[in-house]
């Protein structure tokens, strides 16, 4: 079976982000850029799949700029073993990275898709649901636990209070959360390795997708600034600042 991962490169979790002084967007400027997080698990329950026999091979897609080649490429190092980018200048909208996966699902016939719950820049959390209802095929969501069973997968799911568990008929599509399992780190013979592996370039246009925005983005505002805190001297102070300038007692 081959396993199809959908990867997206983002700016990195650690980066304190900076909105453009004209509000236009997040100031992507020199900011470091990583493997989405949740598409890091995907790579890595991928991988899992492969080593443990119930996949064959695991393909990696990343849909973006040419820079998105160095997440393809840390994915490789993770062990998957080829990749495929779909160039664009800009990051298209959800609709049109689901319609983009859709065609590379259509060219690879994977058995499973996985894909990451969201994409920690937008947090978007749509485009697996998309591309299942594009394909018309099973979804399972949230997922904390994949387990292949013959033609079908058992998947887990982390529901508001508690755990679902579902068995999707194979080929199906799997979104990644948190407690799947824990990513590995690439070595460095890895890293070298995943540089000879072969990545695909492909366009919009090959597929055959013309790239329509149903969205616009207006405006990016940064959180309000936290004031100060302040030191009080007794607990009667406390409660008086409490009582008459906060006013929440
Ligand atoms: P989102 O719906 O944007 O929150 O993203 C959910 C998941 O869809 C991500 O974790 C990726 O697996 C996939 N995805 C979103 N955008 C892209 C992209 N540009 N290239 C490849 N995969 C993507």
């Amino acid at each position: 079976m081959k396993v199809l991962v959908a990867v997206k490169r983002v700016i990195d979790y650690n980066v304190k982000v900076r909105v453009k002084p004209d509000n236009s967007d997040v100031d992507l400027a020199n900011v470091k850029m990583a493997l989405n997080p949740f598409c890091e698990i995907a790579v890595e329950e991928a991988v899992r799949l492969k080593e443990s026999g119930a996949a064959s091979e695991v393909v990696v897609v990343s849909i973006g700029p040419k820079a998105c080649q160095e997440q393809i490429r840390t994915a490789l190092a993770l062990g998957a073993d080829r990749g495929i980018q779909i160039e664009t200048e800009e990051l298209p909208e959800s609709l049109s990275v689901a319609k983009l996966l859709a065609k590379v699902v259509e060219a690879e016939q994977p058995g499973l898709v996985i894909l990451g719950k969201q994409s920690i820049d937008a947090d978007n959390n749509q485009t697996g649901q998309m591309l299942g209802a594009l394909l018309n095929r099973p979804q399972g969501t949230f997922a904390s636990e994949v387990k292949i069973d013959g033609d079908s997968v058992n998947v887990t799911r982390e529901v508001d209070g508690g755990l679902q568990t579902l068995n999707l008929k194979l080929p199906a599509i799997v979104t990644t959360d948190l407690r799947l399992n824990e990513p590995r780190y690439a070595k460095l013979p890895d890293i070298m390795k995943a540089k000879r592996k072969p990545l695909d370039v492909k366009t919009p246009a090959d597929l055959g997708v013309d790239l329509k925005n149903h969205t616009r983005l207006l405006k990016v505002s940064a959180p309000a600034e936290r004031q100060a805190g302040i030191r009080v001297a007794s607990v009667d102070e406390l409660i008086d600042k409490l009582k008459n300038e906060a006013k929440v007692l």
